[in-house]
């Protein structure tokens, strides 16, 4: 190498350099134009490097302050990975000991992720039918307390969120499918910066200017690689010349800086135990580290939420149901909440994962955590105990796994609507999860041996039929026919008696 090569470390040096004054440069051009500025923090690493940055910028005099103030909303889920929150409460306390006020923006507790699911009995989400928790639990408490702050036309504020994109597009795609928002980062950041318009199929911009809400956004390390969000968490912040920022917890929490793009992947925050990631590299990072290991029965929080999915633990609609406009819905005969007994059931699963927990901590005098707190639990409680369930639904329907007639809502020549009753039996998603996927019961294949399962034997009619015979077993008993064991014993039975 010659003298005046860079090496790759001076290389990577340089260009965090350059990330650094380009951010400078974004808040220099855009800030002066705002009294006001919040910071959208949600405690995982690109927010962090967004609040720990700008302050030490406006500190050493590199970025002007805010004429009136800069405050930061910090989101609290309820649904962190403990490592993670532990590591942002340092750092909460140590921005208001440095005299900036933090909001903590929760939401309400019948909107959070557990007493939602457990209290009113809402599915948890799934990536394909119904996602409702980002918005809820995230989204809408953000929405609320920029309202409270009260921005205008006249007195806009600026919001700085950690949006960031990647170095590539297909990694890029890959953080948009994990995340379901554009441009990625951790879950909802990008809907943050959407609020105020400034993402559109290109995904998100460093900067929108604000609306008629008074609400300007701006994604000042946008164009920051990973390898610097890490550099600056762990090896610049905690060094006092950069403020003196207790962020190397937080690197560490994450399970270390690395700064490929598996890590970049891995290291994608959310909720623990989040349903909708494939994967739970974030919690799998953590309990490859020793100091966390005690955390591994979070691990079941997923299998959880899958269970409690099934239909086995949730309604249907055994009609197709009316909408408000007196239309009937296409989709009728659809799943809905989860039973009385599967929230009774979820709600002690959950519990025991966290009284598992809770004892190792104790023991060896690590952090406990509670992601059920007394106060949900009393909230939870009592919504069982009232017997609520979300709305358009009694709790008097029909268990989703009970085998029903089909209903299919049909559309007429002249705009009506009509139902019609197939000729099979509900094709009851409980039979398809309850055998692996190359052995689906076929019900309707069997429909026209009905008549015939009260004498025939499960052995004859499989025969005769084609569907293995153990389907044929679980049909009969979902259809409470008798077994043709019972039959063939009488007939024996009526014969030696002749
Ligand atoms: S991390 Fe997962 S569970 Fe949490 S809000 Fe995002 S999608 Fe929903």
């Amino acid at each position: 190498m010659s003298g005046r090569q860079q090496s790759i470390f001076q290389s990577e040096r340089s260009s965090m350099h350059d990330s650094i004054r380009r951010t400078v440069d974004l808040l220099n051009e855009y800030g002066p134009r705002f009294r006001r500025w919040r910071i959208a923090w949600s405690g995982g690493k690109d927010s962090t490097a967004v609040v720990t940055l700008i302050i030490w910028l406006i500190a050493s005099g590199r970025v002007k302050a805010p004429v009136d103030g800069l405050e930061i909303l910090y989101a609290d889920t309820r649904m962190e990975l403990p490592p993670l929150w532990l590591a942002a409460q340092d750092i909460r306390w140590d921005l208001e000991e440095r005299g900036y006020k933090v909001h903590v923006v929760m939401a309400p507790i019948e909107k959070r992720f557990l007493p939602y699911i457990l209290g009113r009995g809402v599915p948890p989400p799934n990536n394909t039918t119904f996602r409702w928790c980002t918005r809820q639990i995230k989204i809408d408490p953000m929405k609320a307390a920029l309202a409270e702050i009260g921005a205008s036309e006249a007195d806009p504020i600026l919001m700085l969120t950690g949006v960031r994109l990647g170095e590539s597009a297909a990694r890029d795609a890959r953080i948009a499918l994990s995340c379901s928002s554009k441009g990625g980062t951790e879950c909802g950041a990008a809907q943050f910066q959407a609020m105020a318009g400034s993402t559109d199929d290109s995904g998100p911009k460093y900067y929108q200017p604000p609306g008629r809400d008074g609400l300007a956004t701006m994604a000042p390390i946008i164009h920051w690689r990973i390898c610097h969000v890490w550099e600056w968490l762990s090896g610049w912040a905690p060094k006092e010349e950069f403020g003196g920022w207790e962020t190397a917890g937080l690197a560490a929490a994450y399970g270390g800086r690395d700064g490929d793009e598996a890590q970049e992947i891995a290291a994608r925050t959310g909720c623990v135990g989040c349903p909708l990631a494939s994967i739970d590299g974030a919690l799998d990072a953590i309990l490859r580290l020793p100091q966390w290991a005690y955390l591994e029965p979070l691990k079941e929080l997923r299998p959880v939420y899958r269970w409690m999915r099934e239909p086995r633990n949730r309604l249907r609609k055994s009609e197709p149901e009316k909408l408000k406009n007196g239309t009937l819905a296409m989709n009728g005969q659809r799943m809905g909440p989860l039973t009385m007994s599967a929230r009774i059931q979820a709600m002690r699963r959950i519990l025991a994962i966290q009284k598992q927990i809770n004892a190792v901590a104790k023991a060896t005098g690590r952090p406990e955590i509670d992601l059920l707190n007394y106060e949900e639990l009393i909230f939870i409680c009592g919504r069982i105990g009232a017997g609520q369930w979300p709305d358009g639904w009694t709790g008097t329907e029909v268990r989703a796994d009970t085998a029903i007639p089909a209903q299919s809502v049909v559309m007429d020549e002249d705009g009506g609507q009509h139902v019609e009753e197939q000729q099979m039996l509900w094709r009851a998603p409980a039979l398809r999860s309850a055998y692996p996927l190359h052995y689906r019961p076929r019900p309707a294949r069997l429909d026209p041996w009905r008549s015939q399962m009260g004498v025939l034997s499960d052995g004859e009619i499989s025969r005769q039929s084609g569907v293995c015979r153990s389907v044929v077993g679980e049909m009969r008993r979902r259809m409470r026919i008798p077994t043709a064991r019972v039959h063939r014993f009488s007939n024996q039975q009526g014969g030696s008696n002749g």
